[in-house]
């Protein structure tokens, strides 16, 4: 097992580089294991730096992806609430930009379909890019045309030689995993039309730190964005940020309009630099109080369990998503203290977190045993789940919500 260290920045090649948050050494987040497995972990060094040339804050150190476990059992079509933000987001686009038949919609990383299928229903044509081979190949069975690749400056150039460039391209929750990442955006310039736009999502490195999104940072994920960062990169490849939205997906991302050179920025991009500059994201101290504030969190998590655990509650949790690994780990919460997980995905059901080694069951088995606390994992989707267990909650169980802040819900 290898763990290769970074010594320059993977946007803009600066060794001028910052330690930004260190989570220690970590078992990779989606290596669920079977309960008799009780093999050595392998466990990597979870850290971030930020670089002090372009302000990007990224992983220390990469795993070769053949050592990685496949996360692409996640099908995103799963939630209710992408679904629905997905069809929004389709019906807006073809409306403002008049798409039509000769226009083409690319995705990158577009998954089972969750999106494209959206633009398909509203009879604009499509091209998906998913390297997944089932879930490519799942795409197509439901009519969403799927490309079995990943995205790279190579496949951007292809495309545009061959009369697929692209009106629209979306890539979303994608550019923060790729860590060639001047390769990808090379691709997105060559592949978009000259008044094209990409619409690229990301979570946002301002909602990351503060609002303590510390457990978002996992192995896989390469890249934490600010806009600040975000726009040097861009501008590196003959692009720029037209605009920015702020979004609640992934407990709060960026959603980039972004078009080639020459195209004006609204008010908006200018703004939110401003303000980036302002709350000090291009200073060491931002991270240094971020560091601290995660260390207190994980006193203030751990102190309540082991409180209620004293006074004979039961205790569980509810997500074996990365962050759950990420989060259980950093603060030493094992089996001993956490009884079960609960998991929605009947992929990882019978199966052992990372490290922790807690076994996952079945959602409905909150109702059924009913722990008196539930730790709840997955935070980002906090008012659909509570909303889904009100039996539980009616029945006298407590959902610990740990970030931003501990809440009893
Ligand atoms: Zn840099």
């Amino acid at each position: 097992m290898t763990f290769d260290v970074v010594k320059q920045c993977r946007s803009c090649g600066s060794s001028d580089l910052a330690p930004a948050l260190d989570l220690g050494d970590q078992p990779l987040a989606n290596a669920y294991r079977g309960p008799d497995d009780v093999s050595k972990e392998a466990r990597y060094p979870l850290a971030l730096f930020r670089c002090r040339g372009c302000s990007l804050v990224q992983l220390t150190g990469t795993i070769p992806p053949k050592q990685m476990f496949d996360t692409y059992n996640y099908f995103s079509s799963n939630s209710s609430t992408m679904v629905d933000s997905m069809r929004l987001l389709a019906k807006r686009l073809t409306a403002q930009r008049k798409l039509a038949a000769d226009d083409l919609v690319v995705e990158i990383a577009s998954n089972d379909g969750y999106l494209l299928k959206h633009y398909v229903e509203l009879g604009v044509p499509v091209l998906g890019v998913e390297p997944a081979q089932n879930i490519a190949a799942f795409a197509r069975q439901s009519g969403v045309p799927t490309l079995t690749e990943y995205f790279t400056q190579r496949l951007g150039s292809e495309l545009a030689d061959s009369g697929r460039a692209a009106s629209v391209i979306h890539a979303n929750n994608v550019m923060a995993h790729v860590p060639e990442i001047n390769d990808f955006v090379a691709g997105i310039s060559a592949a978009l039309r000259p008044d094209g736009v990409a619409i690229v999502e990301t979570p946002y490195l301002v909602r990351f730190v503060e609002d303590r999104e510390f457990d978002t940072t996992y192995h896989e994920h390469v890249f934490y964005y600010s806009l600040t960062a975000v726009s040097s990169l861009v501008e590196r490849h003959g692009l720029t940020i037209a605009d920015v939205e702020q979004i609640p997906l992934h407990g709060g991302s960026l959603r980039l309009f972004i078009q080639h050179a020459g195209h004006p920025s609204s008010e908006r991009v200018q703004k939110l630099l401003e303000a980036e500059s302002e709350r000090g994201v291009t200073t060491d101290a931002y991270y240094a109080d971020f560091a601290k504030r995660v260390n207190e969190l994980k006193t203030e998590v751990t102190d309540l369990i082991r409180r209620l655990r004293a006074e004979g509650a039961t205790v569980a949790a509810y997500g074996a998503a990365a962050k759950g690994t990420v989060l259980l780990n950093h603060f030493g919460l094992d089996h001993h203290m956490i009884d079960f997980v609960v998991d929605r995905s009947v992929h990882k059901q019978g199966l052992v977190m990372p490290g922790v080694r807690i076994p996952i069951l079945a959602a409905e088995e909150l109702e059924r045993r009913r722990p008196d606390y539930t730790l709840l994992l997955a935070w980002n989707f906090a008012d659909e789940i509570l909303e889904q267990q009100e039996r539980y909650r009616a029945a006298g169980g407590t959902f610990i919500v740990p970030v931003p802040t501990i809440s009893l819900r």
